[in-house]
């Protein structure tokens, strides 16, 4: 306060640490109008097939485009809307327009088209509304449960109560696929991985660092994707490697085994029709 010697004043009023306080507020503030006001838009990366490069499915990735601020990336405001508990209803319109997309998709490309894949965050994973809000937007958009893929961190499905295990359950039931986000930055307890009704594990791209070139490979990393592709695939589930920016890291990951791969070596995210223009080129 006002007595206080310079040091502390200066610590109690940090105008970088005030600046970005009042941003958070602000954002956090702005954040339910915001999605009246249709600021939030889908961009689109595809998971494309290691062994022949067709594009298997789609992951939506959710971005703002602020007034004043501009285009703001996720990690700028998913947090926040964990915090407030707008990430429910946010994540309820990703969701729906996504499965529109994949509606759209499956009209112009039939068996070609691929799936969705929308991410869940832990408190989207919590709520008590999750499976029927699912089965609702499947049912007005008239999407097949199987052109959805669902992706849930390490963190949101392990070492939880049961209440959210269930809900997975029902939706892998109702034949929408489960995905592990971020695979191996977490604190997976492998054993338990087999009781999951999870289907593909996406092996994050901290991982590929090590896979970039063949003299700075390191042996480390490339056992611990080879590693978790065997444990996947013995578990019957199929392994997305994300964060895949070169082509020497496409074609280990080919050597090694991996189904899928994501990143900007195959595509950035980008809106609907650059997707588009990778379908018909596979047509
Ligand atoms: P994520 O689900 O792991 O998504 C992958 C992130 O990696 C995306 O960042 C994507 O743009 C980025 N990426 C893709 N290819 C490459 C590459 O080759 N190299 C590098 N360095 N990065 C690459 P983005 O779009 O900024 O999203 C960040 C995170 O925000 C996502 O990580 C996800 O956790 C979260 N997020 C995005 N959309 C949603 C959403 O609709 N709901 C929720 N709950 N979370 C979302
Ligand atoms: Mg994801
Ligand atoms: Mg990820
Ligand atoms: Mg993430």
């Amino acid at each position: 306060w006002a007595k206080a010697d310079g040091k502390s004043r200066w610590a109690l009023y940090d105008p970088e640490r005030n600046a970005r306080e009042v941003a958070r507020f602000t954002l956090s503030a702005t954040m339910p109008a915001a999605l009246e006001r249709d600021e939030f838009y889908v961009d689109y990366q595809p998971l494309v097939g290691l062994h022949d490069g067709t594009v298997l499915g789609v992951e939506a990735l959710v971005r703002w485009q602020h007034p004043e601020f501009g285009r703001l990336a996720p990690d700028r405001f998913i947090e926040l809307a964990e915090e407030t508990g707008l990430i429910v209803a946010l994540g309820r319109w990703v969701l729906r327009t996504a499965c529109q997309q994949a509606r759209r998709w499956l009209d112009e490309f039939g068996k070609h088209a691929p799936f969705v894949s929308v991410n869940l965050a832990v408190r989207q994973s919590r709520d008590p509304d999750l499976v029927s809000d699912v089965r609702r937007i499947l049912d007005e958009v008239g999407l097949s449960p199987h052109h959805l893929q669902l992706e849930l961190t390490e963190s949101a499905i392990m070492g939880t109560a049961d209440e959210p295990l269930e809900a997975l359950r029902a939706l892998s039931d109702m034949g929408v696929r489960i995905a592990i986000d971020d695979f191996g930055t977490g604190y997976s307890n492998l054993a338990y991985l087999r009781h999951l009704p999870v289907h593909e594990l996406k092996v994050a791209g901290s991982f590929m660092e090590g896979l970039r070139a063949e003299e700075g490979a390191d042996p480390v990393d490339e056992q611990i994707v080879s590693t978790l592709v065997s444990l996947a695939h013995a578990l019957g589930l199929t392994v997305t490697a994300e964060g895949v920016e070169t082509p020497a890291q496409a074609e280990r990951l080919r050597t090694i085994g991996c189904d899928a791969g994501q990143g900007w070596f195959f595509a950035r995210p980008g809106p609907p029709d650059a997707v588009e223009r990778l379908l018909r080129d596979q047509l």
